[in-house]
């Protein structure tokens, strides 16, 4: 046993005194799958719970190459000079499976990696989408009692994470670029849907002309969607990450989006659903969890498999066998 691991209060105490160190080996307690170094991190939460819930979470997607990274460090830096304190988070189940992140290295945000009022922590790994998003989760508490007072949660726009990004943030931002179609760009429909604003980046040069073009089109075509729950109306912005500008705009932006929602109720309404969505969704990993850890499961999903596979039995019947098995012989 090494003797110089915090104790939970110790490291509660760290993070309100808002230690970045305390906080990251607390996220890494949030992301072990050691079962002492969970109940650990559960009791970190619980102490943490009543000093977070402060801040605004932001959400922001894209595919690769649409300029997130870039992005995030000019709009990171530009809060943190209006003095924000800004914690980066990223949620990518496929860096478990492909063993490198396709949202890339955040030491490529230099400049906020070094500043003082921000932190930037990679996506947890995990093999389940719901549990790396668990993890998040749990950690933008972490980040909110430690004093950060805007939370960035990256995702890449190409598969079901922004679904679950979406639903633990309170504003939801949708990185694009003019040029290619949506097509290219690996966006659907359910995720135009979601955005609070289409920021189209790469307003630079040549691409000027081009990005308010886009921007026209992506406003017509928003009219089309239902309107939003929250009574905001999406906007549709263009900046450069790169060249630094418009990045103000986008802050704007989210600026009227908060005084609505606080105005009508819908931010705390929004956040109490999402509240209820985690304990469900958390209960549910944790019964599967439970489910495929149970002794000798692997081996007799195996078989059944197989038998239902080679059409000898119905997948409703081996389903029911195994849950019967689980139910029955459970202590
Ligand atoms: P990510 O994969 O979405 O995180 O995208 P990156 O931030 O890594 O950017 C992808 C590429 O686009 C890099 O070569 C960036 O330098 C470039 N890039 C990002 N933002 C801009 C921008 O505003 N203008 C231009 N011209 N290039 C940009």
């Amino acid at each position: 046993k090494r003797r110089n691991q915090p104790s939970a209060k110790e490291l509660i105490a760290g993070i309100l005194a808002q230690d970045k160190v305390a906080l990251s080996r607390a996220i890494t307690l949030v992301e072990s799958t050691n079962l002492d170094h969970l109940v650990k991190a559960n009791e970190i939460i619980n102490g943490c719970l009543p000093h977070a819930n402060k801040s605004i979470r932001i959400g922001i997607t894209g595919v690769p190459g649409v300029g997130k990274s870039t992005f995030i460090e000019a709009f990171g830096k530009h809060l943190t000079s209006m003095g924000k304190k800004v914690a980066v988070l990223a949620v990518d189940p496929s860096s478990s499976i492909s063993h490198g992140s396709i949202l890339g290295d955040k030491t490529r945000m230099e400049e906020l990696v070094k500043d003082e009022n921000a932190f930037i922590r990679p996506s947890a790994s995990g093999d389940t989408l719901g549990g790396v998003a668990r993890k998040t989760r749990e950690t933008i508490i972490l980040c909110e009692a430690a004093g950060f007072d805007t939370i960035i949660i990256e995702t890449v726009g190409v598969g079901q994470s922004e679904t679950a990004v979406h639903s633990m943030v309170d504003f939801f931002l949708l990185l694009k670029i003019s040029g290619a179609g949506d097509e290219l760009q690996g966006i659907k429909r359910g995720i135009m849907e979601m955005a609070d604003t289409i920021v189209i980046n790469k307003a630079d040069g040549d691409n000027i002309a081009k990005a308010k073009l886009a921007k026209t089109e992506f406003n017509r075509s928003l009219h089309l969607f239902p309107a939003k729950n929250s009574g905001w109306i999406p906007k549709v912005t263009t900046c450069s990450a790169f060249e630094k500008t418009g990045i103000d705009n986008v802050w704007k932006i989210i600026s009227e989006y908060l005084e609505l929602v606080k105005s009508n109720n819908y931010f705390d309404e929004k956040r109490q659903n999402q509240n209820q969505f985690w304990m469900m969704e958390t209960i549910n990993e944790q019964l599967k969890n439970h489910f495929h850890q149970f002794p000798s499961m692997e081996e007799l999903l195996k078989n059944k498999s197989l038998a239902v596979q080679q059409g000898k039995i119905s997948p409703f019947k081996a389903a029911n066998d195994l849950l019967d098995f689980y139910f029955k012989s459970k202590p």
